[in-house]
């Protein structure tokens, strides 16, 4: 499949989980993709796996993210797909939430989301000719929400809230740069098997599956393909919306 030849993505948080996955998705889809991830050695080797390129990023730091995205033109010509997927989850009953915790899942999940997406805008925005010497502008941009933005979670409300956030701002963002013919949309995983659930108990995991009409927890890659498809052609007049990836997970 060769779906996004020619165009350049890249993937924040991308070493491991719903990011890898999306990845791997992405560069087998013939783009170009530049994963990111706090460990730049480790970015580097992840993305050599998946012939892709690596490059460390913290995206609570918003500046850096900015010039990573710049790097990424400067190396590669110009940015078509973001996929802004870095995030933490760090869970407390709201009677032990610390205000260092809130500020860091708001700089990691919120701004470092809103940094990528300012920055990609920019570079999408501009005129320019792909890798297969086929003129583009614009481009298409995907965030990470959650089923807990919209549905909320005990003991997950900064987490929620923040998720409930990046919705928002798909839904502005696509508001915003559509007349540029950017796209932005965003998916909203149920619970997915990855590290950042790893750490939720196991009865709270098999609730969740239960409670899901498909009987079962998510895999990164059955996000990865949805997010595949919202970066592609085939989503060509989608934009501005929150896309449930949750086996049917309602409240
Ligand atoms: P994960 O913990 O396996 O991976 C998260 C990735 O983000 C890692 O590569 C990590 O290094 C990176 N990251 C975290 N903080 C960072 C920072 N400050 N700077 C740069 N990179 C950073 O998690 P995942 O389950 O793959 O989650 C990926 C995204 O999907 C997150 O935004 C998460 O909130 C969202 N999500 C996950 C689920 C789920 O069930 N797994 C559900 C809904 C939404």
């Amino acid at each position: 499949m060769s779906e996004l030849a020619g165009r350049v993505a890249l993937v924040t948080g991308g070493t491991r989980g719903i990011g890898l996955a999306t990845a791997r998705a992405l560069a087998g889809a013939g783009a170009t993709v530049v994963l990111t991830g706090r460990d730049a050695a480790r970015a580097e080797a992840v993305a050599k796996e998946i012939g892709g390129h690596g490059l460390g990023l913290d995206v609570g730091d918003f500046d850096a993210v900015g010039a990573v995205v710049r790097r990424v033109v400067a190396d590669h010509g110009g940015l078509d797909v973001l996929v802004a997927n870095a995030g933490i989850m760090e869970n407390a009953l709201l009677g032990m939430v610390r205000a260092d915790a809130v500020r860091r899942t708001l700089d990691v999940n919120v701004a470092g989301t809103v940094a990528a997406v300012q920055a990609a805008a920019r570079a999408m925005a501009r005129r320019r000719t792909d890798a297969d010497g086929v003129p583009r502008q614009g481009g298409a941009i995907v965030l990470l929400a959650s089923v807990v933005g919209t549905h909320g979670a005990a003991g997950q409300a900064v987490y929620a809230a923040s998720k409930a956030a990046v919705a928002a701002l798909a839904r502005s963002a696509a508001r915003e740069l559509g007349p540029r013919g950017i796209r932005v949309n965003a998916v909203a995983p149920g619970v997915v098997r990855t590290d950042l659930t790893a750490v939720l108990p196991a009865d709270v995991l098999d609730a969740q599956a239960a409670a899901a009409p498909l009987r079962r927890l998510g895999e990164p890659e059955e996000v990865a393909d949805v997010i595949r498809f919202l970066a592609g052609d085939g989503a060509r007049y989608v934009t501005g919306q929150v896309l449930g990836v949750d086996g049917g997970l309602v409240p």
